[in-house]
């Protein structure tokens, strides 16, 4: 029995240890990646369903590993969020963004979505970081800077925050909620951030036409959200028989690859080209 329990001991010991050394690992290399100009941006079209005019893009950020290739978003991005290298991460996206900006060549008034986090809206230097960003933004013409908080995490309810998201607003720059209807806090989310879109999660849109339950709750939201005057963004839009849905209800955005794959900023001309809306 002793012998039973000590080896349960050593075992999952092994196992914490090695779960921990994968997470410092890919801090580590996370870091270096910067250095390394391991990380790129691709951009997302946004469309606007009404008249199928292009409106802006999702920045999203791609981090090619020199040995495990590719690694996906969902999977870095919670580690970063855990170490607190999310912040020196979503610098080094504005920077990115910022030296992507002439090559996507934006048209007046398009909205570039950056995805940002609690943790860091909640420090004191977080307006700094935005309007380093800010400034190069300006110089290239009237580009609306759209802001994606998710609601998967709590935004702590602090004073900071809320002069933060003050100051930027004074600035023009635009919220949203992201994955709007996954989270816990939804209500409380939308009062305490005064967004300007919510973004529904593509769980809820891919239920069109299949899952009753799920469609519900899609009438639900975009009842909500006309109700509270927000502007609505679908994402993960996959068929056409989704966006037209979408588009019978109201909802002014979509994106998702019916419209368009995330890109490279130099192949944005092209995919604008291209892009018609039937
Ligand atoms: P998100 O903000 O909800 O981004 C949308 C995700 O849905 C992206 O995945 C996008 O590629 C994917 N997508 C878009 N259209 C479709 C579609 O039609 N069908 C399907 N199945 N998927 C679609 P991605 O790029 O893998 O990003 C995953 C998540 O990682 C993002 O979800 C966001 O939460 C996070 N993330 C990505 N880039 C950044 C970043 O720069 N900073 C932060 N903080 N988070 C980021
Ligand atoms: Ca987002
Ligand atoms: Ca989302
Ligand atoms: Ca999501």
């Amino acid at each position: 029995y002793l012998a039973f329990l000590v080896l349960a001991c050593l075992v999952c010991g092994y196992l914490t240890r090695r779960y921990f050394d994968r997470r410092m690992t890919l801090a580590t290399d996370m870091r270096k990646g910067m250095r390394n100009g391991e990380f790129h941006l691709v951009y997302q079209p946004l469309v606007e369903l009404g008249t199928g005019a292009f409106s802006g893009v999702e920045a999203l950020l791609r981090w090619n590993h020199p040995s495990a290739g590719p690694i996906r978003p969902d999977l870095f991005i919670p580690v970063a969020e855990e170490n607190g290298l999310i912040v020196e991460l979503t610098r080094h996206v504005f920077a990115l963004a910022a030296a992507d900006l002439r090559t996507l060549g934006l048209p007046p008034h398009a909205h570039l979505g950056l995805n940002v986090c609690a943790q860091h809206m909640a420090r004191t230097d977080f307006v700094d970081d935005v309007e380093a960003l800010l400034r190069r933004i300006e110089g290239l013409g009237p580009i609306t800077l759209v802001l994606e908080v998710t609601e998967r995490a709590a935004l702590p309810d602090s004073e900071v925050v809320r002069a933060n998201m003050r100051r930027l607003r004074e600035r023009g720059v635009q919220w949203a909620i992201d994955d709007f209807g996954t989270g816990h806090s939804s209500l409380a989310y939308i009062e305490q951030l005064e967004a300007d879109f919510l973004k529904i999660d593509r769980a809820f849109v891919n239920s069109v036409g299949t899952d009753a339950v799920s469609a519900v709750v899609l009438e639900t939201i975009i009842t909500l959200a006309r109700k509270l005057d927000l502007r609505m963004v679908a994402e993960g839009v996959e068929t056409a028989r989704q966006s037209a849905f979408l588009r019978a209800h109201g909802v002014q955005f979509g994106q998702g690859y019916y419209y368009g794959r995330p890109m490279r900023a130099r192949d944005l001309g092209a995919w604008r080209q291209a892009f018609v809306l039937d």
